[in-house]
């Protein structure tokens, strides 16, 4: 198999979850959400490298959680940038030479499988790139400025994004330079990916690979860990 490449981007400031901690930073049970995160990843043979994208303050905080790490995995840490999409390219930058394939994941889904990381992979590998993701649940509405309701796209065709999004190298670096030329700022990788007409394929995960976004999302997470209040 691919070695693989993993970016985790992990230098949002966490507006939408009301705290003055950064969400990746916040402790539940014994270790901080971002801990959990690089976890899952440990636990996959064919990760090489783990790049972690963050703001200037948290360098030295990352560099003394590699130092708890017992692993041979690479570990490196960068800073990040104003946009997710910019903490990504500035982490593409330091990619080791010898890995083929790249995912990117967020460092608030802390609770991703192992075995859907492979399955990501294998996909990617054969065709390019692969997407975790789920069926989406709710009716999604176009509106307009006002909120009015303009469209009600056909549910059965509509997909929830997640991350792991995990990619060919070249085709990734070739999206994100693309993208960082014409000044578009996307909300996923597999979005600029798909400008430059690439492949890339939907892979099912499940419901509990959230994102920890909300202070709810929180509650959730500390009930699937044991450690709820
Ligand atoms: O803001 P959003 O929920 O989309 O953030 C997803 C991930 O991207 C989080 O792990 C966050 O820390 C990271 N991020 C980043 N740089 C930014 C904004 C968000 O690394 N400028």
């Amino acid at each position: 198999m691919s070695k693989l490449s993993v970016i985790i981007p992990a230098a949002g400031s966490g507006e939408r979850m009301g705290s003055d901690i950064p969400k990746p930073f916040i402790r539940v049970g014994n270790k901080t959400i971002l801990e959990h995160t690089i976890s899952r990843f440990l636990e996959v043979p064919d990760v090489a490298q783990i790049i972690i994208a963050t703001s200037k303050s948290y360098i030295p905080t990352i560099k003394s959680m590699f130092e708890q790490l017992s692993t041979d995995i690479q570990l490196d840490v960068v800073e990040g940038g104003a946009e997710r999409q910019f903490s990504i390219y500035n982490a593409l930058k330091l990619v080791s030479a010898e890995c083929e394939l790249v995912a990117v994941h967020d460092a608030v889904r802390p609770f991703v499988r192992k075995q859907l990381i492979e399955e990501c992979c294998e996909v990617a590998s054969n065709i390019g790139g692969a997407v975790l993701g789920v069926p989406a649940k709710d009716t999604i509405k176009k509106v307009d400025a006002d909120k009015v309701i303009e469209s009600t796209p056909d549910r059965s065709v509509l997909w929830q994004a997640q991350t792991p999004q995990v990619f060919q190298k070249e085709l990734l670096v070739k999206a994100y330079e693309s993208a960082l030329g014409e000044n578009f700022i996307g909300t996923d990788d597999a979005s600029l990916v798909e400008r430059i007409g690439g492949a890339i394929q939907m892979v099912e995960g499940d419901r509990e690979n959230l994102k920890i976004t909300y202070p709810v999302d929180l509650k959730v997470a500390e009930l699937i860990l044991g450690v709820g209040k």
